[in-house]
């Protein structure tokens, strides 16, 4: 038989979350790999998506989401960053904001296009980029920081460059971007003149005061960038998959093509749960959300410091990159194994973060989980020795 797999398979990786997911499977650990949230989610968005079955919204919705879901998101996004988007020509609701991206790539790259991304990277940004022929360019940014240079930025551009990667609140450095790293990159990208991918599926996760600068909102920036969200971090279902990216009524036509293609609609009575969510749901609910992750990331951060895996605290999002050098083992996966071994408490290893081997002496905590299971987590994390 001559049968075998594409050259694509080769061009993309399985990802390390979903090993170290399988592995603390394995020995019935806890999973503080994989950003899966089982906190619960609001009421309101679970009865609508249920009245919504009820009432027959079952059938393909139109390829770029339900008229009521778009509004509530251009509502949403009015209400919460002062940005006005037309629901009609410049929202497509994808699977998630991981459909999102990928609709946007295809739509927006060539084969051969460099994206510059900052490291360490979400790798599933990375392997979007990869699988639809685009090229990944890599700025590190050191902790504690996560800082950058107008040098280094200028340093990463060749005549292929056509877009930047921005992830704020960013996993897995939970770094938010400030405002004025935030304009010296519009400024970057309209020199360039580069489009701006910006993953903000992070929004509402903000912690000690700080607040979110959506790019798009920037002078010069609305033309360029494209937003991608959902929800599934805000009203914890990552399993719904809803999704979404915002943009110039130019872009989203070819974009909602390939969500057509790809993806037809995403859930239909689903949509109808989080439009439900987005237009009831009060500040309080939002302010509330990063008071809670607040306290799960210091309980985490706390634990990991008085057990020397000294954290790198995060401004927002919710995972925290910890200095694992002091386990033994001659690289990060091999670190994290003996962490899950010896505690049953799972991580990421840092190199899933990184193209080259920087990531060795990091490894990444997810604290998306109920107080009751970060607590035995934290209780099993004391019992390490090093
Ligand atoms: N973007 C980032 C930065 C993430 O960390 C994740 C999930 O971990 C996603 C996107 C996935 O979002 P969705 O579930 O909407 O596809």
């Amino acid at each position: 038989m001559t049968l075998a797999l594409s050259k694509r398979k080769e061009w993309v990786l399985q990802s390390e979350i979903r090993n170290m997911s399988i592995e603390c499977d394995r020995i019935s650990g806890i999973n503080l790999s994989q950003g899966v949230c089982d906190t619960e989610v609001p009421i309101s968005v679970r009865q609508a998506a249920k009245a919504a079955i009820d009432a027959g919204i079952n059938i393909y919705t139109r390829y770029d989401g339900l008229a009521e879901l778009r509004q509530a998101i251009a509502v949403k996004q009015k209400r919460f960053v002062g940005m006005d988007v037309d629901p009609e020509r410049e929202i497509i609701v994808s699977a998630g904001a991981t459909g999102a991206l990928y609709c946007a790539c295809l739509a927006l790259l060539n084969p051969g296009d460099e994206v510059i991304v900052f490291e360490p990277y979400y790798g599933y940004h990375i392997s979007t980029f990869v699988a639809t022929q685009a090229i990944p360019v890599y700025i590190r940014l050191e902790p504690p920081d996560w800082a950058f240079t107008e040098e280094v930025l200028d340093a990463a551009i060749t005549a292929r460059t056509r877009a930047i990667m921005i992830n704020t609140p960013a996993n897995p450095s939970g770094k938010v971007f400030s405002a004025p790293e935030l304009e010296s990159l519009a400024s970057f990208a309209i020199r360039h003149d580069l489009f701006v991918f910006t993953d903000e599926i992070y929004e509402h996760f903000l912690y000690d005061g700080r607040r979110h600068f959506p790019p798009a909102t920037l002078p010069g920036m609305r033309e360029r960038t494209i937003t991608i969200s959902g929800l599934s971090k805000t009203f914890s279902i990552t399993g719904w998959r809803i999704g979404y990216c915002l943009c110039d009524s130019r872009w989203t036509q070819t974009i909602g093509y390939f969500n057509d293609l790809i993806y037809v609609c995403a859930p239909a009575p689903l949509q109808m749960g989080v439009a439900k969510g987005l237009m009831e749901l009060e500040k309080t609910y939002y302010d509330s959300l990063s008071q809670q992750y607040m306290e799960k990331r210091d309980m985490v951060c706390n634990c990991l410091g008085d057990v020397g895996l000294t954290p790198f605290v995060p401004q927002g999002a919710y995972y925290v990159l910890a200095n694992i050098s002091r386990l033994p083992g001659k690289n990060s996966k091999d670190r994290a194994m003996h962490l899950l071994r010896q505690t049953g408490v799972a991580c990421v290893p840092g190199e899933a973060f990184y193209h080259d081997s920087s990531g060795e002496s990091l490894a990444r905590f997810c604290f998306a989980k109920a107080n009751q299971i970060l607590t035995e987590a934290c209780r099993r994390l004391a019992n390490l020795k090093l």
